[in-house]
């Protein structure tokens, strides 16, 4: 919650789009921590052409992995002879140029037949549940929730149509002369590192196509650190154990800080007449202070008062407000889109039995382009509003700038970029 829940790259990171049968988009991909130029700039095109350089960058991955102690036989068997997949490079591109509005996602997320389907396997799974919950303190429903968002319960794993085994893939993007080179090379070594560890065949070690594996689609560096062997039989195999994949979701969860017996959040209600230049989503005060100015929780009460929480108010003054606890942050860990957190934020209540939510979106409104929201940003630079950099990205400063120029138009500062505030400012010129 307080970075720009875009620029973050978290350890896990989790894309769904390509994984999920119902076409549910993940957030855009997000950046890498290293920007190191990439080895080489040639575009592995699937032209003719460009098999050259592929086969080049593939050797130079091969070395790279042998310096870093893969066995011979594993870097011959995995990367000899590898060609480059242009299902990869496409689904690459189409990510980056993702957009659409979070109650898209969302609704495409959490679905009835998602909800549903999610039920059925609390009850199917629950003696693992109860043991997962027990070993780690992670509430079993935000499991469920990442389980269904993530490869919808599992169901899209035999489906290799969507699923690509993960070496080919990371090779492909490692060398598809993009500035994320480095990152894609790290996963790729440490891909290679699983593949040497005999932990499932080759032909099944797949993922997304971006190398997010298994149930809870962990990336081979974070399934590194943080997979576990929950069943016994040795093997921290998040591809075929359900029990392996959810304690490893669990021990990565608990890893982020996640405070066990506590929940994500709340959506509230706000009181008639209310300031939402307090929904500045740092701001933290007591549940109980929140009461006094007036919210009310849309749903189930608040169990504890005393629990700290910022305001969010995704959409603006007109869509749904959420007061959001800590452990908000560590669902943002698996996935730093705001977009994702609330989708599985909201998915747990509804495995739980909560009702859909109680505010509607505003559905009417249309989503900013990134080329509209860098306009924005360089409207308000202009007029004395720091956005924290013209990047197409609406993060928290970017937010509070906003805020402030709607504070100073006299417009309700809800900090929400939209397209009327767009509009609003261009015709100031
Ligand atoms: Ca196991």
């Amino acid at each position: 919650m307080r970075g720009d829940p875009r620029r973050g790259r978290p350890a896990a990171l989790l894309l769904s789009l390509a994984l999920s049968a119902c076409g549910v988009g993940s957030a855009p991909a997000q950046a890498p921590a290293a920007n190191q130029a990439p080895a080489r700039a040639e575009p592995a095109d699937a032209a003719p052409g460009a098999l050259q350089p592929f086969a080049r960058c593939a050797d130079d991955l091969a070395s790279l992995a042998r310096t870093q102690g893969i066995p011979d036989s594993v870097v011959a068997a995995q990367l000899e002879g590898l060609a480059p997949e242009p299902a990869v490079l496409n689904a690459s591109r189409r990510q980056a140029e993702f957009d659409r509005p979070i109650w898209d996602y969302v609704d495409a997320a959490v679905t009835e037949a998602r909800v549903a389907a999610g039920r059925a396997k609390l009850a199917e799974w629950e003696p693992t549940f109860a043991a997962v919950e027990a070993a780690y303190g992670i509430d079993r429903h935000v499991l469920a929730a990442i389980w269904g968002v993530e490869s919808t319960y599992g169901a899209v794993l035999g489906d290799r149509t969507v699923v690509k085994p993960v070496v080919p893939a990371l090779a492909t993007l490692a060398c598809a002369g993009t500035e994320r080179a480095a990152y894609w090379r790290e996963e790729l070594v440490a891909a290679l590192r699983i593949v040497a560890r005999d932990v499932v065949p080759t032909e099944e070690m797949t993922g997304s196509w971006a190398g997010a594996m298994g149930h809870t689609q962990f990336m081979p560096t974070t399934y590194l650190r943080h997979a576990v062997d929950f069943d016994g039989d040795g093997r921290r195999d998040i591809w075929r154990s359900v029990p392996d994949a959810l304690a490893s979701t669990a021990n990565y969860l608990r890893t982020s800080g996640w405070r066990p017996g506590e929940g994500w959040g709340y959506e509230v209600a706000l009181p008639q007449g209310f300031d939402h230049a307090l929904a500045d989503e740092v701001t933290e005060r007591p549940l109980s202070a929140w009461l006094r100015l007036g919210l009310r929780p849309a749903g189930r009460p608040f169990a504890d008062p005393e629990a700290r929480a910022v305001l969010l108010l995704p959409a603006g003054a007109r869509g749904p407000a959420f007061l959001i606890l800590p452990n908000f942050r560590a669902i943002l860990r698996y996935n730093t889109a705001l977009a994702y957190g609330l989708a599985v934020a909201h998915l747990s209540d509804r495995l739980r039995g909560d009702p859909a939510l109680a505010h509607p979106w505003p559905r009417d409104d249309r989503a900013l382009s990134a080329a509209e929201r860098e306009a924005l940003q360089t409207l308000l630079t202009d007029r004395g509003y720091a956005v924290g950099g013209v990047d197409g990205k609406i993060g928290p400063r970017t937010r509070a700038a906003i805020r402030a120029y709607q504070a100073a138009a006299g417009l309700v500062p809800d900090g929400y970029a939209d397209a009327a505030l767009l509009e609003r400012i261009r015709a100031e010129r």
